[in-house]
């Protein structure tokens, strides 16, 4: 399951069927998970939250930190979107979740459906946002698939291009592994091939790079795949 993912998810829940329900429900829809129980257990264990794409925190947490102090702890260094899970539901607590830094609020009980929602909901948003960069001399705006340079020259996309820009983009600043870039952007009906991949790279270095043979954008990552070089 950990191989073919789109995102990594960070879930902190401290009820376990919940927690496990949560985790079996992204991860069919193809996101990767990382679990915890307690805020605390994050602070101390996770190094870097560099791959994080979304974080799901439950408020009320056993141990030393809630679900809204690590949000704030995490805000300083990460600006990943989090949707929140608690019980409470009074306007004050909601207020509290957002000047916390939340970006989306459930209530529970909820249906895992509409967790699931939100959450594609968030991550579009924020490859939305990502997807109006600038790279090297073009700005790119995936919505219209459109790249536009400072002198005017504008390049359009198709749709495959746009999902494969849009992948790099979500996973900006890591490499993506060409069989995770053919899963997203390819139908399993049809078969193409790493070396497929390699052509629309080709392609994107011919637009975004001023050296296409040295890219400073569309890196190479030997043995893991592509990365776009962005912050
Ligand atoms: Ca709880």
């Amino acid at each position: 399951m950990a191989e073919n993912y789109t995102a990594t998810i960070l879930l902190v829940e401290d009820e376990p069927f919940l927690r496990k329900g949560i985790r079996l429900n992204l991860e069919a829809e193809g996101f990767r998970v990382i679990e915890y129980e307690k805020a605390d257990d994050v602070l101390d264990r996770q190094n870097s939250f560099a791959e994080i794409a979304l974080g799901i925190f439950d408020i009320m947490l056993p141990g030393q930190t809630d679900g809204l102090e690590l949000c704030k702890k995490i805000r300083s260094r990460s600006d990943f979107p989090v949707i929140f899970l608690t019980a409470r539901s009074g306007l004050d607590d909601k207020l509290e979740a957002f000047q916390a830094g939340a970006d989306d609020y459930i209530t529970k009980p909820f249906e895992l459906e509409e967790l699931l929602v939100r959450v594609q909901a968030r991550l579009r948003n924020r490859v939305s946002v990502a997807a109006s960069e600038t790279i090297g001399a073009f700005r790119l705006d995936l919505d219209s698939g459109m790249a536009t340079s400072q002198s005017g020259e504008v390049v359009r996309f198709n749709d495959r291009e746009k999902k494969i820009l849009q992948l790099l983009l979500l996973n900006r600043g890591r490499p993506v592994h060409r069989s995770d870039i053919l899963d997203h952007a390819w139908s399993s009906a049809e078969s193409p091939t790493n070396r497929t991949v390699d052509n629309y790279i080709v392609k994107f270095r011919k637009v975004f790079e001023e050296d296409p043979a040295h890219p400073r954008w569309f890196i190479t990552r030997h043995g893991q795949g592509y990365e776009l070089a962005l912050p």
